[in-house]
Parts: structure tokens; sequence; C-alpha cells
């Protein structure tokens, strides 16, 4: 068993692949908003397992449902029928208004998996000749870590002695609608996988009608548009997707005049609380329809225990009505913030949406200052984790109170002040 917080971090330095650098804590309870190191000290999360918990942690209704499930039937493949899946299935796509959904399990998983059903529907729907199909992604994306994914991001470090890369990917500039007109005359385009805002470059927020305009330069030209919600969706930006715009119910409504339906949309992360990794592609027959049995799969994709838990997270979402609590404290959090960026010249910037937020550090991108103000933050009980060098992302789980959040923003005030 683990004493002390150094000793768990010995054992992850000298046994683990050293793929990540961590923050230096070691947590070991969670409750809701909160977490606990090792030696009981409590933290505010600002990170949400980079939105994944958007429910809080340990949420007892999820919890509930994932034990109930455990003890019934946690896998049996796709070689057979479940129970739950078809509940499930039928769940989820009336709760996001589509016909069909493939369930697999990681966030990378979902966009291999959207970028194969684009692949196909481009050569067997659109007319477009075998293995001359192209996808067209934005630069600074982030869509994962697999091979096929890393191939078409311009992250060096991501990328470098990982190759050879998938070919049939084309780079465009993110938020320029001019760049991808221009991208799409081209007749092999399938598809064009974006991001609503882009999470990990940074919370990159588009142009307010960004989105309206990418769906119809897709539909235009014939293109699929795939939209990776994956961070971005589940209530995280205030309202159900960051492609609902500024709707603000808490289920599917296509009557908004703000919702814009991509023709395939991609989730995980809070799908399931961070109780469990599911992830879900969602479209309609006409393009789902291109997969036939042994196309595709995945041992433990929609096995009942995932499929429960997902359906009780999303549940939550709904009854706790989180997408207008994180539009709320989304906006008292940037006002704070704002005061912050306009006293203390260390801080540059705030921008985000909902309660996916960033703030950037008025400093060169190599320097340790977002790094050492996330430190700072811990040690005054809040964590939170720089990303791309100088800006620090703030993203607490979405059944925060406003008093919370008050009090985190008088700590992240406290910290700015003695930088
Ligand atoms: N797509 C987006 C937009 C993400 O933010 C992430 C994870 O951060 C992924 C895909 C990959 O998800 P996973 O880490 O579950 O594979």
């Amino acid at each position: 068993t683990i004493n002390s917080s150094d000793q768990a971090i010995q054992l992850e330095d000298k046994y683990g692949a050293h793929n990540y650098h961590p923050l230096p804590v070691v947590l070991a309870k969670g409750e809701g908003v909160f977490l606990w190191d090792v030696e009981g000290k409590k933290y505010y999360d600002f990170l949400s397992a980079y939105s994944a918990v958007n429910q809080g942690h340990c949420h007892p209704r999820i919890k509930d449902a994932l034990i109930e499930q455990a003890g019934t039937l946690t896998l049996t493949s796709r070689a057979f029928f479940n129970n739950v899946l078809g509940p499930f299935e039928k769940y989820i796509t009336e709760y996001f208004g589509f016909e069909k959904v493939l369930p697999m399990n990681t966030g990378a998983e979902g966009v291999e998996t959207a970028i194969k059903i684009a692949r196909k529907w481009g050569y067997e729907k659109k007319g477009v000749a075998e293995n001359e199909g192209v996808i067209v992604v934005a630069k600074n994306n982030f869509h994962g870590r697999t091979t096929t994914v890393i191939s078409f991001s311009n992250d060096e470090n991501a990328r470098k002695n990982f190759g050879p890369y998938t070919p049939g990917f084309e780079k465009i500039a993110y938020d320029d609608i001019e760049a991808l007109e221009k991208a799409l005359e081209n007749k092999n385009v399938v598809a064009f996988l974006v991001e609503p805002i882009q999470g990990e470059a940074g919370v990159y927020t588009p142009a307010d009608d960004y989105i309206r305009k990418v769906s119809e330069t897709c539909k235009k030209h014939n293109v699929l548009f795939i939209a990776d919600e994956i961070q971005t969706g589940i209530a995280r930006t205030g309202s159900l997707l960051a492609v609902c715009g500024n709707c603000t119910c808490e289920g599917h409504c296509e009557k908004q005049a703000t919702y814009i339906k991509p023709d395939m949309l991609i989730l995980g992360k809070a799908i399931s609380g961070g109780f469990y990794p599911v992830s879900a592609v969602l479209a309609d027959n006409h393009i789902m329809d291109v997969i036939k049995p042994g196309q595709h799969g995945s041992t433990f994709g929609g096995n009942p225990l995932g499929a429960q838990v997902a359906m009780t997270a999303l549940e939550v979402v709904r009854d706790e009505k989180l997408a207008q609590n994180a539009r709320k404290l989304g906006d008292i959090f940037r006002g704070r913030m704002q005061i912050l960026v306009d006293k203390y010249s260390i801080l540059k910037l705030v921008r985000g949406k909902g309660l996916l937020n960033a703030v950037v550090v008025n400093d060169s991108q190599d320097s340790s200052t977002a790094w050492d103000m996330c430190v700072a933050l811990k040690d005054n009980g809040l964590l939170a984790k720089p990303t791309h060098g100088n800006i620090i992302r703030f993203a607490p789980p979405l059944v925060m109170t406003e008093d919370q959040l008050h009090e985190c923003c008088d700590i992240i005030e406290k910290v700015v002040k003695e930088f």
C-alpha cells in the first residue's frame, strides 16, 4: 500500500513508461468537485480528467448503476446480443437526435471509427474512386494518439518518429471558411473532421458563425461534416453540445435555430462520467448503413456495463441541468478572470465557453511560468494543468456551485498576485 505521495511518484517513475509529465500530486479520493491526495489534502479539481468527469467525481447515481450492472452482466462481446445495449442505443440516439450509434471505448477509437465510416461512405455513396478519399482536418487539431490520428496532427512532439503516416488527410487553417471552400473543391474530399472548439490546442473558440458555415459548405460539396465533441460535448460548453450554439435546452431539440446537426458526431469522455471508457459515433442511416457485419467493432464496445453507465451518466446531465450550470458559471468565471487580466500584466487573456476556459500567461511558450503557476495553485488547493507552455486550461466539474466557483477564483487571484 501507498503511504506517501513520494512513494507513489517513485513507483510510477521506475515502473511506468514516461509518456506523461504530471503535476506532482498523488490523488487518492474524489467526490463531486473535490479531490484528496494521499496525505489527505483537499483540492478543487479544475481539469475534470480532461472533461471526462463533468458529472463530478464518483457521482452516486452512476456509481450505483455501475455496481448493480457489475454484479449482473459485464461483457458478452458482440457475438451475442445483450439486454442493455439496445436500450442504450435507443436512449443515446434519441438524446442527440440521430438514427444510429456505433459504440466504442476510447475517444481515439471513436475518431478512427468516424474516419473509416466516412471513407467507406465516400467510395460507396459519393462515388469517389477507391483509395482516393481525402479527409480535411484543421491545423492544431487534437483527435487522439493512434497512428492514423497522429498522421494528421501538426504537433511535432505527438508525431515525430512515429511514421510512416497514414495518407489521405489535408490540413487547413482552423476557423477559416475560405480555406475550407478551397479544400472542398477537390471532388475526392469525403469529410471535414473538426473540433467545434479546439480544446487541447488551448481552448480556441472560433467565430460564432463558423460551425454553421462549416455545415453549409460541407452540404454544398456533398462532404460529411464530422464534429469531434469528445471534449466539448456533454454540457461542457454551456449547451448539451458545442454545435448547439447558444441553445440552453437540456436535450436534443432540432427546433432551435442555433443547433447545427453534424453528419457524424463523435462523443467520449463524459459520456460515462469518468467511470468507464465509452465512446460513440452517431450518424443517420444513410451514412451508418455502409458498415456491414465484420467490417468494424471491438470486444468491449457496446458492453452492458459501459452501456448502463453511459445511460445513467447522460440522465444525470439532463436531470441536474449541467449545461445551464456550466453556462451560468462560465460567464462568472470569465468575468472574474477578465478583471485579473486587466489588473495583472502576467496574464494576457481569458477565452472559452461555458466551463471550458483557458487563461493565457503573458510569457513565451517555452517559459515555465504557467507550470509554476499550476504548482502554486496546487499548493493553494486547486488543480489545473498547463497546455502548450503558456496556456492554463480551467475546466471544473459542472456540478460546481456559484459559491465554490467564487472561492476558486479567489484562490487563482491570490496565486496570480504572487507572480
Ligand atoms: N478528440 C478530442 C477533441 C479530445 O479532446 C480527445 C482527448 O483529449 C480525444 C479525441 C482522444 O480521446 P481519448 O484520450 O479517449 O482517446
